[in-house]
């Protein structure tokens, strides 16, 4: 999927501003991939409350490595996404997802000293951070 749809998930999910990072540090060329990945017991369960599918993302970031990150979605918005994939690719992303050690997070706080809107044009959308 594209760069754009991928952070309208996340904007769905109400995490604008990590889709907004990822607006700036997708690489907007690259498929990213999106796939249901989750654990054994989190499986989407009504009487638990649980009715989001635990997904998997393969995100290509600016300066082209591969990570991986979590993402919560609805099933009826996943069943919407055109499946772009054959069967056996399919297969060999989940793989390499899963292979993959680095994700977004470690990702971004490796790139934070080099991240500013002169480099990468990030403009933080919260002017004062606690931390
Ligand atoms: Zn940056």
């Amino acid at each position: 999927m594209d760069s754009e749809a991928l952070i309208s998930l996340y904007g769905a999910r109400g995490q604008e501003r990590h889709g907004a990072w990822l607006r700036t540090h997708l690489d907007s060329d690259a498929a990213h991939f999106l796939f249901p990945d989750p654990a054994d017991y989190s499986w989407p369960d009504l009487d638990a409350g649980r009715d989001l599918w635990e997904c998997r993302v393969l995100l290509q970031m600016i300066d082209g490595e591969q990570v991986n990150g979590t993402l919560a979605v609805a099933p009826e918005t996943f069943a919407a996404l055109p499946s772009t994939v054959p069967r056996r690719r399919q297969r060999h992303l989940a793989y390499t997802a899963r292979a993959t050690e680095r994700d977004s997070y470690i990702w971004g706080r490796d790139h934070k000293s080099d991240c500013s809107p002169e480099t990468c044009g990030y403009v933080a959308t919260e002017a004062t951070s606690t931390s």
